[in-house]
């Protein structure tokens, strides 16, 4: 269990106090614990400002750092800022919870379809997963449908963790392109999600995600793309 991101634990922190661990000359800070996703498994890293002392400062990107750590890349890096200093971080959270529906919902995409899924990507407006597809499966109304329903029956997202080696064993658990959790750590992330009479998806992952489908309202099925001879790309997007 990585102690050093905050969103893992509650995903819906809007703001979390840290200490100035390091400064990377020229590239950016790195916090004791973050509340800023790095871009990372297709999803985007978070939005939002810093606080330190007298500056309050844009965070431009976030990245996975060396070490199991996070770049925190700000507007600009004050020359007189201390180690050990307490950062106060804020989150873009109107983003973040659209993206927490998004990542969600891909997970639940992969349950209507599933197929081997051989990338994604998460964004605010529009998320995709690309599927080992060479022929079309049900029209895009039927899955629509079908996704639409799993949100309504109200299905409880939850972490759970597993060693390494279990996970080794179990490689069908393994459904998506990137396990964000670096494996080398002894544990895996694993994102459950449930119904009240059993197991609807399991799969390793290290994303942000709501603790409940329904949150997510509606998903609308945008276009269904041939890419290439074997795969289909997948577009939903959040309907309002
Ligand atoms: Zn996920």
């Amino acid at each position: 269990m990585n102690s050093h991101y905050l969103f893992w634990n509650n995903s819906y922190r809007k703001q979390a106090e840290s200490v100035l661990e390091s400064i990377i000359e020229q590239e950016g800070l790195i916090l004791q614990q973050t509340l800023f996703y790095p871009a990372s498994g297709g999803q985007p890293c978070d939005q939002g400002i810093i606080k330190i002392g007298n500056y309050s400062l844009k965070v431009e990107n976030v990245k996975k750092f060396e070490g199991g750590k996070t770049l925190i890349i700000p507007e600009y890096i004050p020359n007189d800022l201390k180690i050990g200093a307490i950062v106060e971080q804020f989150i873009d959270w109107d983003l973040r919870y659209k993206y927490m529906k998004m990542h969600t919902s891909l997970h639940l995409l992969s349950v209507v379809i599933p197929l081997p899924v051989t990338g994604g990507q998460i964004g605010a407006n529009k998320s995709r997963l690309d599927f080992d597809m060479p022929e079309a499966v049900d029209d895009k109304l039927i899955i629509e449908n079908k996704i639409n329903d799993l949100i309504k029956s109200d299905l409880i997202v939850e972490q759970t963790w597993i060693a390494e080696e279990e996970l080794d064993k179990k490689p069908e658990l393994v459904k998506t392109m990137s396990v964000f959790p670096p494996k080398g750590s002894g544990e895996i992330r694993l994102i459950s999600i449930k119904s009240k009479t059993g197991q609807v998806d399991l799969q390793p992952c290290g994303g942000t995600h709501v603790n409940r489908t329904v949150e997510i309202g509606k998903i609308e099925i945008g276009k269904i793309e041939k890419k290439g001879k074997n795969n289909r790309r997948v577009n939903i997007h959040l309907a309002i």
